[in-house]
C-alpha cells in the first residue's frame, strides 16, 4: 500500500509487456508509480499517466518531476524489419538521452535502463561465453533493433560519464517470455503465439536465451535500490540457450493436442542461407553461446525461474486468452 510519502517511480512505456510487470511489482512493493504513454487512449488504472513520445521533447520534464527512480523500459521493438533503420534507432537513442537529461534536471537518484542481450552478444565474431564485459559493436551487420539497443546503451553510459548523475544501472535481458498482464502480444511472446497458431511451419536452426518477464521486472526493482548496482550492467538469462525446435518440443510435450500446430521440422543452415526472407537469421547460425547471469545472482541475489516453467506459463496464458475469445 503506497502513501504520499512513498518514493515515486517513473516507468516509461506503461503499455509495454515488461513495463506492465514492473508497474505491478512496484505497486505491490508500496511505491507510487507514474508512467509515460505515447497514445492518450492508453487505459492504465492505479498509476499516474503522462503523455510523452521518445521522439519528442514534450512531456518528459513533467514526467520526471518529483521522481526518485526511473525504469526506462520504452523502446521500439518491432516484430520485423522497419522500412528505415532510423525508425527504430532514432527513438531508441533519442528517447534514452531525453530520459537521462530530464532525470538529471529533476534530480532523479537512479535510472535503470532496459537494454538487451542485443547490446552484448551480437558482435561479428561469435564467442562461446558472454558476460557483462562484452559489447555488440553498432557497426556489426545486425538488424536495426539489435543496433538500436547497442547504440542506445552505449549512448547512455557515455552520457552519464560526460554529464554526471543520475546513477545508471542497466539490465540486459535475453528473449523475454512469460504470461502477459495485458492483451498486448509483444514480439517475443509473439513467437510462442505464432508456433501455437501454426504460423511457424519450420523452426529456424538458431538458439536464444530465455528469461521470465516476472524475473526481469524483479531484477529491475533490485537494480533500482541496491547500492551495488550503481554503474553496473546485468545480464538477465535463465539457464541454457534453447533452439526454436526445443521451444516447440516443450510446448508439444506439455500441451499435446493444443500444441498440434507447433513446428516439428528444423530448417538446415543451407536452407536458411538460400532463403532471402531469412537473412536476419544468418548472423545467428552456428552459435551456441553460454550466457552468464552470475553477476545478477551474486550481487543482487536474483533467482530466475526455470526456462520450462516460463515457456509453459506463456502458452497457458495465450491458450486461455484464445479460449476466452471463443466463448
Ligand atoms: P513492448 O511490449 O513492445 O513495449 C515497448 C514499449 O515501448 C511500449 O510501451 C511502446 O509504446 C513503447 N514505445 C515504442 N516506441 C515508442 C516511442 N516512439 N515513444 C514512446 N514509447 C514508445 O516490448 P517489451 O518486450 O515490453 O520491451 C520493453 C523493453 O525491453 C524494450 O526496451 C526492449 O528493447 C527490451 N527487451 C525486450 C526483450 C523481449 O524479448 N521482449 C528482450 C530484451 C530487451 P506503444 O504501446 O505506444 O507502442
Amino acid at each position: 500500500m503506497s502513501t504520499n510519502a512513498s518514493p515515486l517511480v517513473l516507468v516509461t512505456g506503461g503499455t509495454g509487456y515488461v513495463a506492465a510487470h514492473a508497474i505491478a511489482q512496484l505497486l505491490d512493493a508500496g511505491y507510487r508509480v507514474r508512467t509515460t504513454v505515447r497514445s492518450p487512449k492508453a487505459d492504465l488504472p492505479d498509476v499516474e499517466v503522462v503523455q510523452a513520445d521518445l521522439s519528442a521533447d514534450d512531456g518528459w520534464a513533467a514526467a520526471h518531476h518529483g521522481v526518485q527512480y526511473v525504469l526506462h523500459t520504452a523502446s521500439p521493438f518491432p516484430p520485423g524489419s522497419p522500412k528505415h533503420d532510423d525508425d527504430v534507432i532514432a527513438p531508441a537513442v533519442g528517447g534514452t538521452l531525453r530520459v537521462l537529461a530530464a532525470a538529471r534536471a529533476a534530480g532523479v537518484e537512479r535510472v535503470v535502463l532496459t537494454s538487451s542481450f542485443a547490446a552484448v552478444g551480437y558482435g561479428a565474431i561469435p564467442q562461446s561465453r558472454y558476460t557483462e564485459d562484452d559489447w555488440t559493436d553498432p557497426g556489426d551487420p545486425n538488424t536495426a533493433y539489435i543496433r538500436s539497443k547497442a547504440i542506445a546503451e552505449r549512448a547512455a553510459w557515455d552520457d552519464v560519464a560526460a554529464h554526471g548523475g543520475p546513477e545508471l544501472s542497466v539490465i540486459n535481458p535475453v528473449g523475454i517470455f512469460g504470461p502477459p498482464l495485458n492483451s498486448r502480444v509483444n514480439s517475443s511472446v509473439g513467437i510462442v503465439k505464432a508456433m501455437l497458431d501454426g504460423q511457424m511451419p519450420f523452426a529456424l536452426p538458431t538458439r536464444f536465451g530465455v528469461v521470465d518477464v516476472r524475473d526481469v521486472a524483479d531484477l529491475h526493482l533490485r537494480a533500482m535500490t541496491s547500492p551495488a548496482a550503481a554503474g553496473r550492467r546485468y545480464l538477465a538469462v535463465s539457464g541454457e540457450t534453447i533452439s526454436f525446435l526445443d521451444l516447440a518440443t516443450m510446448l508439444r510435450d506439455h500441451f499435446g493436442d493444443a500444441a498440434a500446430n507447433v513446428p516439428t521440422v528444423e530448417l538446415t543452415e543451407a536452407e536458411v542461407r538460400a532463403n532471402p526472407a531469412l537473412r536476419d537469421a544468418l548472423t545467428q547460425l552456428g552459435r551456441r553461446p553460454v550466457i552468464s547471469a552470475d553477476r545478477a545472482r551474486t550481487e543482487l541475489g536474483w533467482q530466475p525461474r526455470p526456462v520450462r516453467t516460463t515457456i509453459v506459463e506463456t502458452a497457458e496464458a495465450l491458450l486461455k486468452a484464445h479460449n476466452e475469445a471463443w466463448t
